[in-house]
């Protein structure tokens, strides 16, 4: 398996297309449709004497756009057959009914997080500028457990929601060494947004703290993430993220305590401070994840749209002696 750098002006930095070269030639994801990104994945698979009309199949780590950019147009030269999870798939076609129940329920997140006005604007601008005309590939969705064949191995699709509702990582065995293609599950630097990222997940933050033990379980030799370098040690790096979501959680519950009663706009304010671009939508997203957890555990109370704590966890609070709060999942 070839790993294949592409570039991205996004924050969670450079996207990677993976290219299994054996019977069939197999990219699991694609980068994004920008001219910049097709130059380089041409000129990657050109440097093994390959091009798009060569590529038999396809498969969606989850929805993004910087993940399935170039799937509609590489399907349009080569037929190849395109998977996705079953989740994220409506989305990667482009159907209305998807793309606009999404927007639904982002309007509704708006509200009921507290985003200003000023901010929802933003929101919605960026929503625009991202419908370009990009051909949209048909997709054939597969559910957890799928298997794919790649030369004398094979691809195992295991389901890892929370920051989309689809995500999925493959894992595979070379030469003895068992390694996952873990997309946006587990990042080398970045720790992945849950709850603005997908707002169609429910009970984002549960839902990816038990990806994360799942990848901790599986105790796996390496990594290869959707941006940025392979991981050597997955089973640290997701103990160490899940560990990460611990210490926050204790923020939004010292935020609650300091704040009293408020809502999760304000609350992500207290953690992150003046927010830009699409973070607007991913701070309060990622507060509304914990407040949501945090709600589900007894350890604050929501009322409306805001949130307090519970009664005694304030005491609890005081008597810890480390800035984290143990999560259940
Ligand atoms: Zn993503
Ligand atoms: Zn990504």
């Amino acid at each position: 398996m070839d790993r294949i750098p592409l570039s991205n002006s996004a924050f969670e930095g450079d996207n990677n297309a993976y290219l299994f070269d054996a019977d069939e030639v197999v990219l699991v994801d694609t980068g994004d449709w920008m001219a910049t990104t097709r130059e380089q994945l041409e000129a990657a698979l050109d440097d093994r004497g390959l091009s798009f009309a060569d590529v038999d199949r396809i498969l969606l780590t989850h929805w993004h756009h910087d993940h399935t950019g170039l799937a509609g147009e590489i399907q349009a030269e080569s037929g190849a057959e395109v998977h996705a999870h079953a989740a994220d798939a409506p989305l990667i076609e482009g159907d209305e009914d998807a793309w606009s129940a999404m927007r639904d329920r982002q309007e509704q997140y708006f509200e009921e997080w507290g985003i200003p006005e000023a901010g929802r604007e933003v929101l919605r601008q960026k929503a625009a500028s991202g419908d370009v005309d990009v051909a949209t590939p048909e997709v054939t969705p597969f559910e957890d457990g799928a298997t794919f064949p790649v030369g004398d191995t094979e691809l195992t699709a295991i389901h890892a929601s929370g920051h989309a509702a689809g995500l999925t990582v493959f894992a595979f065995e070379a030469d003895g060494s068992r390694e996952v293609l873990s997309g946006d599950a587990l990042l080398p630097v970045y720790t992945p947004n849950v709850g603005g990222a997908d707002v169609r997940v429910e009970g984002p933050l549960e839902r990816y703290l038990r990806a994360l033990q799942g990848i901790v379980d599986a105790d796996y030799d390496r990594a290869w993430p959707g941006h940025r370098d392979p991981i050597d040690d997955p089973a640290d790096r997701a103990g160490h993220i899940i560990h990460h979501h611990e210490e926050r959680a204790f923020r939004v519950l010292d935020a609650l305590d300091r704040l009293g009663p408020c809502d999760a706009w304000t609350v992500s304010a207290d953690l992150f401070g003046d927010l830009e671009g699409i973070h607007i939508l991913h701070g309060p997203g990622e507060s509304y994840a914990h407040l949501e957890h945090l709600e589900r555990a007894g350890t604050v109370v929501r009322e409306g749209d805001e949130y307090r704590l519970a009664d005694s966890v304030a005491e609890r609070l005081a008597d810890l002696e480390d800035e984290w709060w143990p999560l259940e999942y």
